[in-house]
C-alpha cells in the first residue's frame, strides 16, 4: 500500500468530516480515559452527557478517587455495564495511591500515568483503551484498535479471517502495526476510527440516496476489498457462542402508609452480573418467570447479554408487614434514587411508575 497517499487522504476526509467532541479538545490523559470508559458500549450523544455531568463532578483523577463507590455508580446509572464504572473508581483510587511513591506529581497536577505500560495495568484498560488514551493524549505511537478499524482494515486488506480469533487478532495487529503513521499516531488513531465510524460502515450505505459509498471513497484506490467486490462481506466474525437463558422473578414488596412505603432490596455480593448493585427480593428459577399470588401488578422485560438471555418479571406486592428476609434490608421506597440499581431495574421501575395505581412507586 502506498502510505505517504493513504495518509494524504484519510487525513483529509478528517479535516472535513471530524465530528466535535469534548474529548477531542484535550490532552488531559484523565479526561481521555474517562472518554473511553464511557464509550465502551455506550453511543456518543449518551455517553457525551455522562461525560460532562462526571467531569463537572470530578474534574481531577484525585477527586474521583475521594468519591465513595456507591456515589459513582450512581452517577453512572443507565449506562450499563457497571464493572466499567467499579473499575473507573478502582483505578482512580490506584493512581492516586501510587502518585507520592512516584515521587513526581503533586495533588491538583495531572496523576494519570504517562507510559502505555502503566496505563494498561488500570483496571478496566484493556489494549485498545490503553492505545487511545497513550496516542490521544501523549500522541504515542500505539495503535487503537476498535470495531470500526478492524472493519476498515479487513476491507482495505481484503482480510476474511475473523478478528476476533486469537490469529486473527495476531494478523489484523501486524496490518495496523504497518499502517499506523508513526510521526502522527493521535491523528491516525483518530481519522481511521472516525473514518470507520461514519464513512466506511457496516452497511457501506449513503443514509441519504442509499448508493453504496464505495464508489465515491477517498481510499478505493487502496482498498482491496473494493477492487476485489468483497468489501460488503467483511469483516468476519468467528461464531457467537450460544446464550444462556436465565429467569429472573423481582418481588417488590411494599408495605406501609401512602406516602410513606417501604421496600426490600440487597446488594449484589456474588461474582455475577451487576455485582455490588442492588436489587429487589430475587427468586431465580429454571423454567421461566414465575407467577405470583396475589400480585397486582407487574412487567417484565427481557434482556439480551453477552452471554446470557435475562427473562425477568418484576412484580408488585402490597403486604401489611415486610417478610423478614436475610441479607436484605428494608427501606423508603423514597430513598431509591441513593441505591445504585441497573439500568434493566430503572426500566422496570419507569415502566411501573407510568402505570395508574402504582404511584409513588
Ligand atoms: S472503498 Fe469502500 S470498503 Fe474500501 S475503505 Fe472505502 S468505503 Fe471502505
Amino acid at each position: 500500500m502506498n502510505l505517504a497517499y493513504f495518509y494524504r487522504q484519510l487525513y483529509q476526509w478528517w479535516e472535513h468530516n471530524k465530528r466535535e467532541l469534548p474529548w477531542r479538545e484535550t490532552e488531559d490523559g484523565y479526561r481521555i480515559w474517562l472518554s473511553e470508559i464511557i464509550l465502551q458500549q455506550t453511543r456518543v450523544q449518551q455517553g457525551m452527557e455522562y461525560y460532562h455531568r462526571f467531569i463537572e463532578r470530578w474534574p481531577t483523577v484525585a477527586d474521583l478517587a475521594k468519591a465513595g463507590e456507591q456515589e459513582v455508580l450512581r452517577e453512572w446509572q443507565g449506562l450499563g455495564y457497571y464493572s466499567r464504572a467499579r473499575n473507573l473508581h478502582k483505578a482512580a483510587r490506584q493512581i492516586v495511591e501510587s502518585a507520592p511513591r512516584q515521587g513526581t506529581k503533586a495533588e491538583g497536577q495531572s496523576l494519570f500515568p504517562r507510559t502505555f505500560e502503566e496505563i494498561r495495568a488500570l483496571p478496566g484498560v484493556g489494549d485498545y483503551t490503553a492505545g487511545a488514551i497513550a496516542s490521544f493524549a501523549y500522541n504515542m505511537p500505539y495503535p487503537a484498535i476498535d470495531g470500526n478499524v478492524y472493519r476498515v482494515v479487513a476491507r482495505l486488506k481484503d482480510c476474511a479471517e475473523p478478528f476476533d480469533s486469537s490469529s486473527g487478532k495476531k494478523l489484523f495487529h501486524r496490518y495496523i502495526d504497518e499502517m499506523l503513521d508513526r510521526t502522527n499516531p493521535r491523528l491516525f488513531n483518530s481519522a481511521i476510527m472516525e473514518f470507520g465510524a461514519l464513512y466506511c460502515t457496516p452497511s457501506l450505505t449513503d443514509s441519504e440516496t442509499g448508493a453504496c459509498v464505495c464508489e465515491r471513497c477517498v481510499i478505493k484506490e487502496v482498498c482491496k476489498g473494493y477492487a476485489h467486490h468483497t468489501a460488503g462481506l467483511l469483516p468476519v466474525r468467528k461464531p457467537r457462542p450460544t446464550l444462556r437463558d436465565r429467569y429472573l422473578n423481582y418481588r417488590i414488596y411494599l408495605s406501609g402508609e401512602k406516602g410513606e412505603l417501604h421496600t426490600l432490596i440487597h446488594q449484589r455480593k456474588e461474582k455475577d452480573i451487576w455485582q455490588h448493585l442492588w436489587e429487589f427480593v430475587l427468586e431465580e428459577s429454571e423454567q421461566g418467570v414465575l407467577p405470583v399470588k396475589g400480585q397486582t401488578r407487574f412487567v417484565d422485560i427481557n434482556h439480551v447479554l453477552s452471554h446470557q438471555r435475562l427473562h425477568t418479571r418484576f412484580s408488585v406486592l402490597y403486604v401489611e408487614q415486610l417478610p423478614s428476609i436475610e441479607g436484605y434490608r428494608a427501606v423508603p421506597l423514597a430513598s431509591l434514587d441513593e441505591y445504585g440499581m441497573s439500568r434493566l431495574t430503572l426500566k422496570a421501575l419507569d415502566q411501573l411508575r407510568a402505570t395508574a395505581g402504582l404511584r409513588p412507586l
